[in-house]
């Protein structure tokens, strides 16, 4: 058995068809259920439905055998315990520091208002410039707008959310994009079925990718 841990949402939505070309497709739609475990149309495969934050943790302490998961979240998460075998180029994103319109980023010390907060340290660090980050979990556009913070480090996609805050994206950080994660006990012990696994979703993802350009 092989169980397979993924979030709710768009990394779920575009995973689907990955899943769907090694005839793995879930049984329940995690949408309307509320179970956690799924079955799938494959009986060795199972799915566990957690957040997106959770799935590395999931797969380094061998609770899942694989994962789905963003990059973003990857960055924030000590990789060291896992392998991340592939690209599947889905849920795709940038990191981007963005700061209101009307202002520009003072010289010497900001606070910048993230949840991505090791990212964010990273590359500041790299730059040379001090920061103080600030962690939040969520709704980072508000902080420069009530005075929380000078920029914010987020993900960006349209930047439909950026603009309707009046915020506008100045650095790139990081492209983002979902990355297959294994567990490395199951790599060894699983190393046929994860393989065959990793090179269908690897063919596939190709095949989206070139369906797309
Ligand atoms: P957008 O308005 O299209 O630029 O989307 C930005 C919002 O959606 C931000 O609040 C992000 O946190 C979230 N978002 C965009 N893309 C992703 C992604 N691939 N994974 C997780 N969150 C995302």
């Amino acid at each position: 058995m092989l169980t397979i841990a993924v979030s709710k949402g768009r990394i779920f939505e575009e995973a689907l068809p990955l899943l769907a070309a090694a005839g793995i497709r879930p049984v329940e739609n995690p949408n309307t259920s509320r179970k956690l475990i799924l079955a799938t149309t494959r009986d060795d495969i199972r799915l566990v439905i957690i957040r997106a934050a959770d799935v590395p943790t999931f797969v380094e302490y061998g609770a899942a055998d694989l994962g789905i998961a963003g990059k973003d979240v990857l960055l924030e998460h000590d990789s060291a315990g896992l392998y991340e075998p592939l690209d599947l180029g889905i849920a795709r994103c940038r990191l981007m520091i963005a700061a209101p319109i009307d202002r520009k980023l003072v010289e010497g010390r900001i606070r910048v208002a993230t949840k991505y907060v090791k990212s964010t340290q990273n590359y500041f660090a790299r730059k040379g410039r001090q920061v103080e980050v600030i962690k939040l979990y969520g709704s980072m556009e508000l902080a420069p707008l009530v005075g929380l913070s000078d920029c914010i480090v987020d993900l960006v996609d349209t930047g439909n959310t950026l603009r309707a805050n009046g915020l506008k994206p100045l650095e790139l950080i990081e492209n983002i994009s979902s990355r297959l994660v294994v567990n490395k006990a199951a790599m060894k012990m699983k190393h046929a079925a994860i393989d065959e696994l990793v090179r269908i979703l690897e063919q596939e993802a190709r095949n989206v990718r070139t369906q797309e350009n």
